[in-house]
């Protein structure tokens, strides 16, 4: 049994060019993958409660890597950042890479236990998006989708955004979950949370 409040004791641990480097695959991990821009470093911050966790920079050398951290001293309970993908400013060749370094990732962890895919609720499920929820699909991993940004939208466009969301989901045989969230107010981390400690089966 951990403490609720486990992800803000979050340390982080290094940052690996592919899985091969990253920390014994031991225990439990929840992964986060969403395109560039997403808001993916802005959701680590915003669950940790630490603005410096994972950094938001646009600097694409820094971000093809994989960050990993634990939660407080439990090293086998780890959160890792994929890098993001479809940042556009970079070679065809070198998407290929970040995509590689994902898929890589993704077929070897063991200790994967849970996807936290993170999209901007304006622009949701873009081609490589459902890739991932289909490999969810596919291996059977439970999956918390995030539409990030909906600080950026009225509540009756959130709850729009929702329900096309939720039939885009509808045939999935996996469990899953959907949440509004806004790593800039921070509406939706306490339920996030919750999710998360549940796919780390804590
Ligand atoms: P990443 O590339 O996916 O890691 O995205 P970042 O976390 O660096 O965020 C990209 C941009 O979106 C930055 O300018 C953030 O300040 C902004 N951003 C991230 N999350 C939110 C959010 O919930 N609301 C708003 N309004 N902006 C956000």
């Amino acid at each position: 049994m951990i403490k609720k409040d486990i992800f803000l004791n979050t340390q982080f641990l290094g940052s690996f060019p592919s899985h091969e480097g990253l920390p014994e695959d031991i225990g439990s991990e929840i992964a986060f993958c969403g395109r560039s821009n997403s808001g993916k470093s802005s959701v680590i911050n915003a669950l940790t409660n630490n603005k410096k966790m994972a950094k938001t920079s646009k600097t694409p050398g820094r971000t093809q890597s994989i960050n990993a951290f634990s939660l407080g001293d439990r090293l086998d309970l780890r959160l890792i950042d994929l890098p993001g993908y479809g940042y556009a400013k970079v070679s065809k060749a070198m998407r290929s890479e970040w995509g590689d370094v994902i898929s890589k990732y993704l077929n070897s962890r063991k200790s994967l236990k849970g996807l936290v895919l993170i999209m901007d609720i304006r622009h949701p499920f873009k081609d490589s998006d459902q890739m991932l929820i289909d490999w969810c699909e596919e291996t059977a991993t439970p999956f918390l989708v995030l539409l990030n940004k909906s600080d950026k939208l009225s509540r009756n466009k959130i709850n729009l955004s929702l329900n096309e969301a939720n039939k885009r989901l509808e045939n999935c045989k996996n469990p899953f979950h959907l949440l509004p969230f806004s790593a800039a107010n921070r509406s939706g981390t306490e339920q996030a949370g919750f999710i998360l400690e549940n796919f780390l089966g804590t």
